[in-house]
C-alpha cells in the first residue's frame, strides 16, 4: 500500500468513488480511496437505484441534473455499464394543494431549463397504466428520470478514477486520524499509515464515526428503508408490448410511495410515517453487506393506500422485501465541503440519494479542493449550514420528521415542529403569552407574528395569503405610524480585536471601514468576486470592531475568517452567538421612546443615523446601532441575555403611551421589502456579483485592497451580466414565495429571489434577477405564481420613503 497521497478519501460507496473520479478529472491523480470492506459495502449495494432531477432547492436540482447527465460519460470512459434504464417519471397529485405544489415545481424548474410539465391523469396512464383515475387530479411529467445498477455505477466511477491515476485499497479500515502541526494528516489504518494533505469523509453509514475521529459530531442519522419487488405481473409485460416501452417511475404523495418497473414486475418503496432510525448512537463496524429484518406492518398503512390507488398491484405476489439503512441530514440534503475548525478535513456525507446527487457532490467537492471554490451555489448542501446546536438527538428528531415528510409538501408558511423549542431567549414565554407564533431560525425560536387577543396563535398553512395577513398588516402600521419592538437575537454577532484587526477586516470588505462610533454596511466577496457576506460593522474603539451578519451563515463565515486570519495571532475573532441578544425599536416615535429610557442625549444631532454607541439604557449596559432593517427611524439594542427581560419590560412600559406594538419576523421582512432591501441567501448569494446585486454604493474600487477586488473591477468594466430588479405584481390572493420564473415576451428570462405583500404600501412586491440585456425601465413582465402568469412592472424606487428621509429623521 502507498504510504503517501495528496488526498485520502475514506469510503468506497457511490459518493466516495464519485469524489475520487472527479478529483482525477480535475487533474489530481495522487489520490487514494480507502474502503474497510469491498466497494459498495455500506448503503450503496442495496439501493433501489432510482434517479431524478427534482429537488426543492433549485441549486441542488442543478447538481442532480448534472449527476444524471454524467452516466453516459462514465460508461464511455470506464467501459463499465451503469445498467441505465431511462424512463419518464410522474408525480401524482391527489389533493388540490398537491396539485398547486406540482404547478409550482414545474414553474420553478423552468428557469433551470427542466422539461417538466403538468399532464392530465389520462395522459399519465400512457406512462403508468395502473392508476385508479378517480383518486387523482393531475400529474407532473419529468422526462429525465430512471433507474440504474447501483454496483455497476459505483464500479464505473472507480474504474474511471483508476484510469485517471487514482489508487483504491479495499479491506483497509481507517482506525484513527491524526493532524500534524503543519495541517497535514496521518491516516492510521489496519494496514499501516498513509500521510496526506487532505482527508475526505465519505463514510456513508459510518460518517459519524469518521467525524468523531476528529472530534466532531456530524448531524447524520441512518433510517431503515423498505421496498418490495413483486413477482412478474402480466399487465406489466402487456404494457411493455403494446406501448413498446418500460413503465415509468411514479411518486404518489398520498401513499408516500415510489414505484417503478423491475424485470416483469414492479418495485414499490415506502417512506412511512412511523419511520425507524437505525444505529442511533454508533454504527457497528461489523455491519457488512447485510439487510435488516423487514417489517411489513410498519409500512402497511401506506401500502393500503398504494393498493387502492394502483389496484393491479394488490394481487401481485411479493418476490422479496429489501430493508436497508441509509443516512440523512436533518433537512435531507447532503453535508458537503470543508469542515469549519478542521484544516483540510472535507465532508461528503449525508447523501440520501446517491444516484441523483453523487455526481454533483463529487463535482462540487473536487472544484472546492482544487480551485478553492465549489463553482456553484451549493449552500443547500454545505456542511456549514448546521451549527453545534444540531446535536445527535436533535438530528434524530429532525431526520425522523424529514423521512416521514419525504413525499409531503411544505407550505411557505409552514414551520416544522420536531426538535423544538431548542434554543429560546429569556423572552420566549413572554412572547408566547402575547400570542406569538414562533418560527425556527437556525435552531432558535423567533416570533414570526402575533395573533390578536381571542385568535388562535397558529398558522393556517397555505400557498395563499393566510390568517397572519391582517395581524402582520397591523404590526407594519404600528411601526410606520408609531413605534414597534421586535426581537433581533437571531443575527450572527462577532467582536474583532487586536492590533491587526482593522487591516484584516479591511482586506475582506468591499466598503471602507467606519470611523470610531460609526456603522458601515460592508459586503464581502470571494476570490471570484461573488458575494459571500453582507455585514453591518461598527468601529467600537481603536483595534475593536463589532460585526453583525446572517445567523444561518455563522459557521460558513467563521470558516472563511479562519482561512484568512493572519497566522501571527494579531487578530482575534469572537463569535458571540447567544451571549449577545437584541431588541429593535422602530418607527417615527422610536427616538422619543429611547429618550424616555436614558439620560444620555439621543437627539438626531447627538445620535445620528448609522451611529454606534455603547451606553446605559433602562439601567442596562447596551451596544446600540442607529439603524434597522425596517428602513424607518429605529435602533438595534444589544445586551447580555440576563438583561434582555428588563430591557423589554422597560421598553413596553415606556412605549405604552406611544402606542408600542410587538412585531415579528414576517412584518420585518415585509417592511424591508417596501424599501427594496436585499437579504442574505436570497438576493445576496455566491452566484451574484456586487454590481449585479445593486450594491454599487458599498463597493469601493479606488480606495483599498480586498479579496475579490480584481474580479469586481472586471465586473464593473464589462458590465454586470444580470440585474437585480424590484417589481410590483398584480397578484390575486397569493404573493410570490421565491424561485418563481420571470417571463418577458413569452420567454422565461429570470427568477424571483423573494417577495411578499407590502402591507403599508398595499402592494404585492417581488425581487429577482434578469439578464441585463433584457432590462428596460418600461418593460412588462410576468411572474408565474402557482401555474398562473401574473403581470408585474418594474419599480425603480422603493415604494416607501423613496428619498430615505425616515431613517435620518
Ligand atoms: C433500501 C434502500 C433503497 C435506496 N434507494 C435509492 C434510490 O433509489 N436512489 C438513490 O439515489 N439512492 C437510494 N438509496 C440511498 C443510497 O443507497 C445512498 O444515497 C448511497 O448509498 C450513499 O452512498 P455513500 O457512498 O455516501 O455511503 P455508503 O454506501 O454507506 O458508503 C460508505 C462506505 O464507507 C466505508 N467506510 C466507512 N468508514 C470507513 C473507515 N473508517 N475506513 C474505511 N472505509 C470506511 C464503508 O464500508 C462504505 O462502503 C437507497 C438506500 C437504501 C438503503
Amino acid at each position: 500500500m502507498k504510504t503517501t497521497a495528496r488526498v485520502v478519501i475514506i469510503g468506497g460507496g457511490v459518493v466516495g468513488c464519485s469524489v475520487l473520479y472527479h478529483l482525477t478529472k480535475k487533474g489530481w491523480s495522487d489520490v487514494m480511496l480507502l474502503e474497510r470492506d469491498q466497494l459498495t459495502s455500506g448503503s450503496t449495494w442495496h439501493a433501489a437505484g432510482g434517479f431524478h432531477t427534482l429537488n426543492g432547492d433549485p441549486n441542488v436540482a442543478m447538481l442532480q441534473s448534472y449527476t444524471v447527465s454524467l452516466y453516459e460519460e462514465l460508461e464511455r470512459i470506464s467501459g463499465q455499464s451503469c445498467g441505465m434504464h431511462k424512463s419518464p417519471g410522474i408525480m401524482l397529485a391527489d389533493t388540490p394543494e398537491r396539485m398547486e405544489f406540482l404547478k409550482m415545481t414545474v414553474a420553478r424548474g423552468r428557469y433551470l431549463g427542466m422539461e417538466t410539465e403538468i399532464i392530465s391523469i389520462k395522459e399519465a396512464l400512457n406512462y403508468f397504466p395502473f392508476i385508479e383515475e378517480k383518486y387523482f387530479l393531475g400529474a407532473l411529467l419529468d422526462p429525465n428520470e430512471g433507474h440504474l445498477d447501483p454496483s455497476g455505477t459505483t464500479y464505473a466511477y472507480a474504474k474511471a478514477a483508476r484510469l485517471g491515476g487514482a489508487t483504491i485499497e479495499v479491506q483497509t479500515k481507517v482506525e484513527s486520524l491524526e493532524q500534524k502541526p503543519d495541517g497535514t494528516w496521518r491516516v492510521v489504518t489496519n494496514k499501516g499509515v498513509v500521510e496526506c494533505e487532505h482527508v475526505v469523509n465519505a463514510g456513508g453509514l459510518w460518517a459519524r464515526e469518521v467525524g468523531r475521529m476528529v472530534g466532531i459530531e456530524l448531524p447524520v442519522l441512518a433510517m431503515e428503508h423498505m421496498y418490495l419487488v413483486t413477482d412478474d405481473i402480466p399487465e406489466v409485460e402487456a404494457f411493455n408490448k403494446s406501448a413498446g416501452k418500460e413503465i415509468g417511475h411514479v411518486i404518489d404523495f398520498g401513499a408516500e410511495s415510489y414505484l417503478r418497473q423491475e424485470g416483469k414486475g414492479m418495485v414499490l418503496g415506502v417512506y412511512e410515517q412511523a419511520g425507524k432510525p437505525w444505529s442511533t448512537k454508533t454504527t457497528p463496524w461489523s455491519f457488512g453487506q447485510e439487510l435488516l429484518q423487514p417489517d411489513l406492518d410498519r409500512i402497511a398503512p401506506s401500502l393500503e393506500i398504494a393498493f387502492k390507488h394502483f389496484p393491479t398491484l394488490e394481487h401481485a405476489g411479493i418476490k422479496r422485501v429489501i430493508n436497508g439503512p441509509f443516512t440523512f441530514a436533518p433537512d435531507g440534503n447532503p453535508l458537503v465541503g470543508p469542515v469549519q475548525g478542521r484544516t483540510n478535513f472535507w465532508s461528503a456525507c449525508g447523501v440520501m440519494a446517491g444516484f441523483s446527487q453523487g455526481g454533483g457532490v463529487g463535482l462540487a467537492l473536487s472544484n472546492w479542493m482544487v480551485d478553492g471554490d465549489p463553482g456553484f451555489d451549493i449552500w443547500g448542501m454545505d456542511v456549514a449550514r448546521y451549527g453545534d446546536w444540531a446535536t445527535r438527538t436533535y438530528t434524530n428528531a429532525k431526520v425522523r420528521e424529514n423521512y416521514s415528510r419525504r413525499f409531503r409538501i411544505r407550505f411557505p408558511n409552514e414551520e416544522l415542529p420536531a426538535g423544538r423549542p431548542l434554543q429560546t431567549t429569556p423572552l420566549y414565554d413572554k412572547f408566547i403569552e402575547q400570542g406569538a407564533v414562533m418560527g425556527d431560525s437556525w435552531g432558535m425560536e423567533t416570533p414570526l407574528w402575533f395573533a390578536p387577543k381571542g385568535a388562535e396563535a397558529k398558522d393556517i398553512v397555505s400557498f395563499h395569503r393566510s390568517n397572519d395577513f391582517e395581524p402582520i398588516k397591523a404590526e407594519c402600521k404600528a411601526v410606520r405610524e408609531a413605534v414597534g419592538v421586535t426581537e433581533v437575537a437571531n443575527f450572527a454577532k462577532y467582536e474583532i480585536t487586536g492590533p491587526g484587526a482593522e487591516a484584516w477586516l479591511q482586506g475582506l470588505m468591499t466598503n471602507t471601514l467606519p470611523k470610531k462610533g460609526r456603522l458601515q454596511l460592508c459586503p464581502m466577496l470571494n476570490h471570484q468576486g461573488k458575494i459571500i457576506g453582507d455585514f453591518t460593522i461598527a468601529k467600537a474603539d481603536e483595534g475593536r470592531f463589532m460585526m453583525w451578519g446572517s445567523s444561518q451563515a455563522q459557521v460558513y463565515h467563521m470558516r472563511w475568517f479562519e482561512q484568512t486570519l493572519p497566522k501571527d495571532g494579531s487578530v482575534y475573532i469572537t463569535p458571540y452567538g447567544m451571549k449577545l441578544i437584541g431588541l429593535s425599536i422602530a418607527g417615527p416615535k422610536s427616538r422619543d421612546l429611547l429618550q424616555r429610557l436614558t439620560d444620555e442625549d439621543v437627539s438626531n444631532d447627538a445620535f445620528k443615523f448609522m451611529d454606534y454607541r455603547e451606553m446605559e439604557i433602562a439601567t442596562v449596559q447596551a451596544k446600540i446601532n442607529r439603524v434597522t432593517y425596517t428602513g424607518d427611524l429605529g435602533y438595534e439594542i444589544w445586551v447580555a441575555p440576563e438583561y434582555q427581560r428588563r430591557l423589554y419590560e422597560s421598553i413596553m412600559a415606556a412605549g405604552a403611551e406611544l402606542g408600542i406594538k410587538n412585531f415579528g419576523m414576517r412584518a420585518l421582512l415585509c417592511l424591508r421589502l417596501e424599501k427594496n432591501f436585499g437579504t442574505w441567501f436570497r438576493e445576496f448569494r455566491p452566484i451574484y456579483g456586487p454590481f449585479e446585486a445593486g450594491l454599487d454604493r458599498f463597493v469601493k474600487l479606488d480606495k483599498h485592497e480586498y479579496i475579490g477586488k480584481a474580479a469586481a473591477i472586471q465586473e464593473k468594466q464589462n458590465g454586470p451580466k444580470k440585474t437585480r430588479i424590484f417589481m410590483v405584481v398584480d397578484a390575486l390572493d397569493c404573493d410570490v414565495m421565491g424561485d418563481e420564473p420571470i417571463w418577458v415576451d413569452g420567454k422565461v428570462v429570470g427568477w424571483v429571489t423573494s417577495g411578499g405583500f407590502g402591507h403599508y404600501v398595499n402592494q404585492s412586491l417581488a425581487q429577482g434577477y434578469i439578464p441585463t440585456e433584457c432590462f428596460k425601465p418600461d418593460m412588462t413582465l410576468q411572474i408565474e405564481i402557482l401555474g398562473e402568469r401574473r403581470s408585474a412592472r418594474l419599480q425603480m424606487d422603493p415604494p416607501f420613503d423613496p428619498e430615505a428621509k425616515r431613517m435620518r429623521m
